[in-house]
């Protein structure tokens, strides 16, 4: 009876440390690739305060406009000339 607790223990203990393992290392890889571009990337400038990021980086809005930050996005394009 111990024996049989003891092995279903290990193998919910195996299977946990199994599911954690593959998505956290999933998890990470997949961070890694999107933050890590190789290459050039192409930079964009905010609609609103023309500040220039990458395009990953950016949060794009109506009309294919990129933003710097969802406040921007909010805000929309051009706060400085007409109103
Ligand atoms: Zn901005």
């Amino acid at each position: 009876m111990i024996k049989l607790l003891l092995t279903i223990a290990i193998v919910v203990v195996v299977l946990m440390f199994w599911f954690g393992k593959g998505r956290g290392g999933g998890a990470s890889q997949n961070g890694a690739t999107r933050r890590r571009t190789p290459g050039p990337q192409p930079m964009v400038s905010c609609a609103h305060c023309g500040l220039h990021l990458p395009q990953p980086d950016a949060l794009e809005g109506e009309g294919g406009r990129h933003y710097c930050s969802v406040e921007h996005r909010r805000l929309g394009p051009g706060s400085n000339g007409r109103s």
